[in-house]
């Protein structure tokens, strides 16, 4: 591993106010995130593709473009570098010449989540915290359960009481303080901050530390690697906080400042639950940040998320890429998955499946050409929601 971090500062994603890293942070003075800046100029002078591609079987082979300072501090169990699939057999049955389906159920944990909290841990126990919390809407839980476990820290984990039970079990199976409540994600959040401040807690809750965003930014380092250094013409992505939207946008941005890849960027889609599609109505009404989704309900618990913190980034990321915002209902996203399922051997979750979904609409809707290479993100396995497959079927409930 290529010990050196080109790591520079912090930034506030509002105003671009500057703050030093190495310090313990979690939101901007303005309350907005906080994102991670490098000096690119000095990695791409000394930097290059062939030693990348020469790393670590794991995604710490771009170490130098992620935020650790000390390898001893890394807390890792071998995430990333997951499987770009061509889904030729998926892709005929849509309509398409080419589907790519990045799978990122193979990761530790079953989830991407295994990114963004594998780096966010590996930064708290750089930085000195000891006792971790997060509310989760399941897997981001199970993933700081696990690398806190590894790392030897503390967990509090809060989640909705109706999360898939995998995600409790694996919880407390790993050690981690698990507290279930009766409500959203949403107030699981305003529980944790609360907590997090009475009890000197180091708060890894979505976009409200600066790690997570760098370890999920793997996810559009990755695609670029293993697509020769080159994007597709457009990125599916299951969208409820919106970490892994801005993180592949940012890895997009500095692989484009290394001059490792060209001008061209892929239409950036996000793709919600008709129950809950707060980016969705924001995209449509041509506003810059989101409102509250009332009563959100969808199967796809990672999508249930009302009001993201950094929707606005989302939304800025769908736009500038010429992309789009797509809702699809339930029952769409289980036929969708048993589809992909059954063409091509990739049992995925709901959020994943709602990808499949999206991009069948798209298709018809003539948005996507069928000539266009375009890549689903599978963000989980399926293996964690067997009773949300093994059910027969699903109303179509839940919209605007
Ligand atoms: C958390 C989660 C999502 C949503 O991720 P964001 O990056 O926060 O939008 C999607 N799918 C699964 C399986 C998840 O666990």
């Amino acid at each position: 591993m290529h010990h050196r971090t080109f790591i520079s500062h912090l930034e506030c994603s509002r105003s671009g106010e500057r703050l030093p890293a190495g310090q313990v942070a979690n939101l901007s003075p303005q309350g907005a995130p906080l994102l991670v800046r490098y000096d690119l100029d000095g990695a791409r002078r000394e930097l290059d593709k062939g030693t990348i591609h020469a790393g670590v079987g794991s995604m710490w082979r771009y170490a130098p473009l992620l935020p650790l300072s000390d390898p001893d501090n890394l807390v890792t169990l071998g995430e990333g570098l997951t499987p770009l699939i061509r889904a030729n057999r998926l892709a005929r049955r849509v309509g398409m010449r080419t589907l790519l389906v990045k799978d990122d159920g193979a990761n530790p944990t079953g989830t991407f989540k295994a990114r963004g909290m594998a780096c966010a841990v590996s930064m708290a126990k750089e930085l000195g915290a000891r006792e971790l919390a997060a509310p989760s809407a399941g897997n981001a839980g199970g993933a700081l359960a696990a690398y806190a476990a590894r790392a030897g820290l503390r967990a509090h984990v809060f989640m909705p009481r109706d999360v898939p039970r995998a995600n409790i079990v694996e919880c407390q199976v790993m050690g981690a303080q698990v507290t279930l409540v009766d409500g959203l994600i949403s107030d699981c959040g305003r529980i944790v901050a609360q907590r997090a401040t009475e009890e000197g807690w180091f708060e890894v809750s979505t976009l409200k530390e600066p790690y997570r965003i760098e370890g999920k930014k793997t996810m559009g380092l990755e695609i670029a690697e293993q697509l020769g250094w080159r994007l597709p013409d457009a990125i599916v992505y299951p969208t409820g906080g919106g970490v892994g939207m801005i993180g592949m946008w940012k890895a997009f941005e500095e692989l484009g400042a290394l001059g490792w890849i060209g001008e061209k960027r892929p239409k950036m889609i996000a793709v919600q639950a008709s129950g809950c599609a707060p980016i969705v109505r924001a995209w449509k009404d041509g506003s810059a940040v989101s409102r509250y989704w009332n009563r959100a309900a969808t199967l796809a618990s990672g999508l249930r998320v009302p009001k993201a913190i950094g929707d606005f980034l989302v939304l800025q990321a769908v736009r500038e890429s010429g992309g789009a915002a797509v809702a699809v209902t339930d029952g769409e996203i289980l036929a969708a998955g048993r589809k992909l399922a059954e063409a091509e051997g990739i049992f995925v979750a709901p959020e994943g499946a709602a990808g499949v979904a999206a991009v069948e609409q798209l298709v018809r809707e003539r948005f996507l050409g069928c000539d266009e290479e375009v890549l689903i993100y599978n963000t989980g396995t399926g293996l964690k929601y067997l009773d949300t497959w093994d059910a027969p079927s699903v109303p179509d409930g839940g919209g605007p």
